[in-house]
């Protein structure tokens, strides 16, 4: 392994066909990305093990795709044309640009990163006597980190919560916080940078035809509560869910696929009683945390991390965060609305978006709960825990290095590549193609009989793919394969017609949701 990880797994992306930089022949466009033959079968199988969990597994959550482009009335109702914004701020010696929130947060967290180190010292001197509360009063150096953090983050949370971008601009100087690429100190003025996309509607000028490429997904949930309701004839509590492309002008897109420019959201918008959002809103906690969890992703490497700074619409919020190569970010939002978008909607479009409720025979806005995850991080954090190296024996048994993508099979591009033993053989050849016609109508398959088959076998891996079987003579003559199990490398013999059934088993979703 290099000593950068994560450019080993962007090169390997790339490599392997699973994600190009957009228009790389004209050097690219920063913070797009195209998704290549692997890359797509991924995407559409994490899209797959979301919408299964979601619309298939509940009676009360259905579907809906909304278009992306939206009546611009939307998105002053839903206060993204007022308060869809972000603090920028440039180095006046680098003239780089940054998100100023960004940069306060990674600087409070280097901060509480010195009372964590100590206090994890502190755990190994004491051992079984330690008492982390009181070690946390006691010791002054703690104690100081940990107060200057909390008044520090109170300043910076009341800043961001007024807009107040002058206090943004103290709180930077108050933390010292230098350009990580020049270690200036000098800023300029913290501003507002509306992160909408907005193009021009053809045959209406000005700024009456001014539309806007949606930055989430949810606000065609919202416009369309009604229509789904009445016609899917749901009561509350019951939820709406939809897969579609967002747009936002980040203003610095970076870490590869974690913050894109255009990017691809799972949405899932959870009507219910007002009074009763809070109950829901542990639900969908933990139930999503459970979705993370069913993938084998180690418990270690996800944690929730509660929102301070709440959005103007919520009354509570909490990301799911994952521990990236480059430390623990956001990787999903759940997030408590209240019934902020509905009555903003029902104010500017004068069109009643209630629902009457005949248990209490009233007629009232429901309250929303939303989780909402992006395909793009989520497939980054999959590839994160796929990505290994490790030494293996090869095909004469002498040790090697090989790279894998340990996938949950469900989730792999290829489920079973089908490789006979020699190219120049026809009835070995033509047996191996029987096998791959057949199998293709239930699974993604791949025939190759290219170059030794242990080279296939490594060219497998690096993709992924859970099975390989192999056509030997020995089939010839008895009907059997050899299948070999990507992560433990076991081979087993068994009759051709055994492994579609094998290959099922190890691909279900059921078993994810089991
Ligand atoms: P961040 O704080 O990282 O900018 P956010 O809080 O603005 O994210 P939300 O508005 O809650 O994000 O969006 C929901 C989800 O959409 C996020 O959890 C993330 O997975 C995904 N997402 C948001 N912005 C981007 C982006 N620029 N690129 C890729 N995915 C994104």
């Amino acid at each position: 392994m290099s000593a950068d990880p994560f450019k080993d797994l962007v090169s390997h992306c790339k490599e392997y066909g699973f994600i190009f930089q957009s228009s790389e022949i004209y050097d690219g466009l920063s913070g797009v990305y195209d998704y290549g033959s692997y890359g797509i079968e991924l995407k559409n199988n994490i899209k797959s093990y979301w919408w299964k969990a979601m619309v298939q597994n509940h009676e009360n959550i259905v579907g809906l795709d909304s278009a992306i482009m939206m009546h611009p009335e939307i998105w002053k109702a839903s206060g993204h044309v007022d308060a869809f914004n972000d603090p920028l701020v440039d180095s006046k010696v680098s003239n780089k640009r940054y998100r100023a929130d960004v940069l306060i947060e990674e600087a409070l967290e280097k901060i509480m990163g010195k009372a964590e180190k100590e206090i994890e010292k502190a755990r190994k001197r004491f051992g079984d006597d330690f008492v982390e509360e009181q070690y946390r009063r006691d010791n002054t150096r703690v104690a100081e980190y940990i107060q200057k953090h909390d008044e520090i983050n109170q300043r910076f949370v009341d800043a961001m919560s007024k807009n107040d971008m002058v206090g943004l601009k103290a709180v930077i100087e108050e933390l010292e916080i230098a350009d990580p690429v020049s270690g200036s100190k000098e800023w300029t003025d913290v501003r507002q940078f509306n992160l909408m996309f907005h193009t021009q509607l053809g045959n209406i000028a000005g700024e009456e035809g001014k539309l806007y490429l949606r930055p989430e997904t949810a606000q065609g949930i919202f416009v369309n509560f009604l229509n789904v309701q009445k016609t899917t004839r749901q009561k509350l509590p019951f939820g709406i869910a939809q897969i579609g492309k967002a747009f936002r002008n980040e203003i610095i897109a970076r870490q590869f696929i974690f913050r894109m420019r255009e990017f691809e959201q799972m949405e899932m918008q959870f009507f219910v009683q007002p009074g009763s959002e809070m109950k829901w809103y542990a639900y969908w906690k933990e139930a999503r945390m459970n979705w993370h969890k069913a993938l084998g992703t180690p418990e270690s490497k996800l944690r929730f991390h509660d929102h301070e700074n709440l959005a103007h619409y919520a009354n509570a919020a909490v990301d799911v965060q994952f521990e990236f190569p480059f430390g623990f970010k956001e990787l999903e939002g759940i997030h408590s609305r209240t019934d902020f978008d509905l009555k903003s909607h029902q104010e500017l479009s004068g069109k009643k978006l209630q629902y009457f409720d005949p248990e209490t025979n009233e007629n009232y806005v429901p309250y929303v709960v939303e989780t909402s995850i992006g395909v793009d991080r989520m497939f980054l954090a999959v590839l994160t825990n796929a990505y290994t190296e490790e030494e293996v024996p090869d095909a004469e048994g002498k040790e090697s290095t090989r790279i894998v993508l340990k996938f949950p099979p469900a989730l792999a591009p290829v489920k079973c590549a089908i490789l006979p033993l020699l190219k120049n053989n026809d009835a070995l050849t033509g047996t191996a193609r029987e096998i791959f016609d057949d199998l293709k109508f239930n699974f993604l398959c791949q025939y190759d009989e290219k170059d030794a088959i242990g080279r296939r076998y490594r060219r497998q891996d690096a993709i992924g793919t859970p099975y390989c079987v192999t056509v030997d003579h020995q089939t010839l003559e008895d009907q059997t394969v050899t299948i070999r199990e990507r992560d433990s490398l076991k081979q087993d013999r068994i009759p051709i017609s055994k492994i579609r059934e094998v290959v099922e088993a190890g691909i279900s979703f059921r078993s994810l949701f089991q």
